[in-house]
């Protein structure tokens, strides 16, 4: 993902801000969080029938503690499936429970325990980078919130040395104490890591827009992706979760719909879509499952939507 913003350097020959080259949304990756029922392989079968490029799943029962290591058997039948596709990157999101700003030490080491648990298996696999909400200070207050998230992810760093599977944090949208909706805060995390370089970020646009930060709106977009870039980094952005939001700006709802189907819109997709600086970051879908009145799968309804407006659009909406 490191040439992620380079669109959005300087021109080598005038020195001047480069412009961005229009894109027809090929070189663009999209995909979806899918099912590992009946087998974490089937995921890639899923996806190929789907129309998805990338993939992110989960590698446990996301509401459980525990779970059983990763057999020989199901990881070989992984790599046979992923060789057999162009499906990636996949990335997985972590387990629900997980609390790693938890004041209460008890429940903090279980997350930890449980972090390099899912960082083991997305290794085993192959995954890039393993999605986590940051964490709930519980009425600690901020502060020292973002101090155990930082001390929790260093000894899962610690645990897992030598890995190159990513921990991603999510921007969140500030339900009760949780932590990571405002950019400022994963800034604060990122800064605050020992091994920060091994630190991705995945921005979720239902989050973001229910945290307060209003896509639609292109100088609001465009104040968002400064603050991006001063205090994460761009090419830090390994992953967009593209979701619209039932809940209004600011709302602070983490309630996820359809593509351009609500608060967010057209508008705040096709700024986020045509921006040059995330192209080549991919795109998963966390929308509800199903199928439309013809039959065809809402993921793939979705991304054909993305498409489209990345084609109808073209680069006028960010600045
Ligand atoms: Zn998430
Ligand atoms: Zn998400």
């Amino acid at each position: 993902m490191k040439q992620a913003h380079a669109a959005a350097g300087t021109s080598e020959r005038s020195g001047l801000p480069a412009r961005p080259r229009p894109s027809d949304g090929t070189n663009q990756r999209f995909g979806a969080h899918l099912s590992v029922a009946g087998g974490l392989h089937l995921a890639f079968d899923a996806a190929v029938r789907i129309g998805c490029d990338c993939l992110q799943i989960f590698v446990k029962n996301q509401r459980q503690w525990s779970a059983r290591p990763l057999s020989e058997e199901q990881i070989r039948a992984w790599r046979e499936a992923e060789a057999g596709c162009n499906v990636r990157p996949v990335v997985a999101h972590a387990s629900y429970l997980l609390n790693l700003a938890s004041p209460d030490s008890a429940a903090r080491r279980k997350s930890i325990a449980a972090l390099v648990d899912e960082l083991t298996r997305c290794e085993a696999l192959g995954v890039s980078g393993l999605v986590v909400h940051p964490g709930a200070h519980m009425g600690e207050g901020v502060d020292s919130g973002i101090r155990r998230i930082c001390e929790s992810l260093d000894e899962a760093h610690h645990a897992t040395r030598g890995f190159s599977v990513r921990v991603l944090l999510e921007t969140t949208a500030g339900q009760g104490t949780s932590l990571g909706h405002e950019i400022r805060q994963i800034g604060r995390m990122v800064e605050g890591v020992r091994e920060s370089e091994r630190l991705g970020v995945c921005l979720d646009t239902c989050h973001l827009f229910a945290a307060g930060y209003d896509l639609r709106d292109g100088e609001a977009y465009g104040r968002m992706m400064d603050e991006l870039a001063a205090h994460v980094g761009l090419a830090r952005i390994a992953c967009i979760h593209t979701n619209d939001s039932k809940g209004g700006c600011g709302s602070r709802l983490d309630r996820h719909e359809h593509v351009t189907k609500g608060a967010i819109g057209r508008g705040g997709f096709a700024n986020i879509l045509n921006d040059p600086r995330l192209a080549l970051v991919p795109r998963i879908l966390e929308t509800p499952k199903g199928v439309d009145g013809r039959s065809v799968d809402l993921d793939r309804v979705n991304i054909q939507r993305m498409k489209r407006l990345i084609m109808s659009r073209g680069l006028s909406q960010s600045k």
